[in-house]
């Protein structure tokens, strides 16, 4: 289907509403049945008729049916968080004695899933390095159930062989889920490919307004009906039908504001590449990128997210840049119409915490929708200061 029937018009039916344009907001908490008869039909089938918000809104399924068609699979859920749609998938299709097998390195909170949260239940997991399909199939055992990735990773990007990571899963009888939030539905289909389950955090691009914080689950109906009878509906993962409604609004303008933020990342860190205080730019589209060909291959864009290596060895030269930058704001997240920054210094020299793996001289930009050259003249004079 094309991106701007799904936009515009996908799962909005405006008869049902006194032909308004934009979608009302359904805010209840429950649903009135005509009859013994009509209770007890609807409340067997929760995932598709209206019996209580937590399962099944009106305005949440607008959404829903949207983000199924971005990421081209026959369903999709909403959920409360990013974080709540990561772990509501991958609780679905493992149980005690089970393992996952998940890449090196995943959002922080995925990782505490896996290696904290799951473990105290008895799954086992392995984190392997997901450049190398063969290292994969090395730790694969029999009760081996899921194969976790993230392609980029959101912060230095490292990214998997999607086509033949599903291949080596179906051989294996693994479900394959991928949180695919660094390219957002515009720029990779990992469904495409033959991946399971495809996640985001819909807190970045797909609101893209830094004002919501919810998560999508995409997949075919079998796999979505069975995380709605499991993980969606006994843990709750319900995003609010206002949340629902700010993201159908923000998701009109996805493919104006992913592309402002796609190409002014990569005319940036094809600007910085060379420059003399920097030692390396990361954005896996360019072709200084170890895996540029791969990326090519199934990526067509990369969105707003560019890391710098700054050549120093003083950790005082991370803080004059930092300090002598105007026009980006220091925060988490990412995705919103706002340029970020986060040095990895913050995560040295912390109290009681062990350094981060990421080097000091990292500092990971994400470029909002600012102009470019504003961006670009900013870091330019930052540099100037170190
Ligand atoms: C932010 C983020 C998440 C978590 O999403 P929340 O909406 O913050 O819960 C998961 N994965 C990636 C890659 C993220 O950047």
């Amino acid at each position: 289907m094309d991106i701007n029937d799904i936009l515009t018009h996908l799962g909005e039916d405006r008869d049902l509403y006194f032909q308004s344009v934009a979608p009302p907001v359904i805010q209840t908490s429950n649903f009135v049945f005509s009859g013994i008869e009509d209770m007890r039909h609807k409340i067997l089938d929760e995932n598709h008729y209206h019996v209580y918000t937590r399962g099944n809104n009106p305005t949440v399924n607008i959404l829903r049916k949207k983000i199924a068609a971005l990421e081209k699979t026959e369903d999709a859920l909403v959920t409360g968080s990013g974080a709540s749609a990561v772990s509501g998938a991958v609780m679905s299709f493992v149980e005690q004695g089970d393992h996952i097998i998940c890449v090196q390195k995943p959002y922080s909170w995925t990782y505490s899933l896996i290696s904290q949260y799951l473990a105290k239940f008895g799954v086992a997991y392995d984190f392997v390095d997901g450049s190398s399909i063969s290292d994969i199939k090395n730790v694969i055992r029999p009760n081996t159930k899921v194969l976790y990735l993230e392609s980029p990773n959101s912060l230095t990007f490292e990214i998997q062989d999607l086509r033949a990571c599903a291949e080596l899963a179906k051989k294996n009888n693994i479900i394959t889920i991928i949180d695919n939030s660094h390219c957002s539905p515009l720029y990779q289909n990992p469904a495409v490919f033959g991946i399971d389950l495809v996640v985001h955090s819909a807190t970045k691009y797909l609101n893209g307004h830094s004002d919501v914080v919810a998560g999508v689950i995409c997949g075919s109906k079998n796999h979505i009906e069975h995380i709605f009878k499991t993980s969606y509906m006994t843990l709750g993962l319900i995003i609010s039908p206002h949340d629902a409604s700010m993201i159908i609004r923000g998701l009109r303008t996805l493919p104006l504001r992913l592309k402002q933020s796609n190409d002014t990342a990569f005319y940036i860190a094809s600007k910085l590449e060379g420059h003399p205080k920097i030692q390396k730019v990361i954005h896996p589209l360019l072709p200084s990128f170890p895996q540029y060909t791969l990326a090519n291959s199934q990526m067509s864009g990369a969105g707003g997210l560019t890391t710098i290596v700054l050549k120093t060895d003083s950790k005082q030269d991370v803080y004059s840049f930092v300090n002598a930058l105007q026009h980006f704001l220091m925060a988490v997240s990412w995705g919103g119409y706002e340029s970020l920054i986060i040095p990895s210094i913050v995560f040295h020299d912390m109290p009681g915490k062990p350094d981060s793996p990421i080097p000091w001289t990292y500092i990971r930009f994400y470029f909002g929708l600012e102009e470019a050259d504003f961006l670009l003249n900013d870091i330019l004079q930052a540099l100037d200061k170190m």
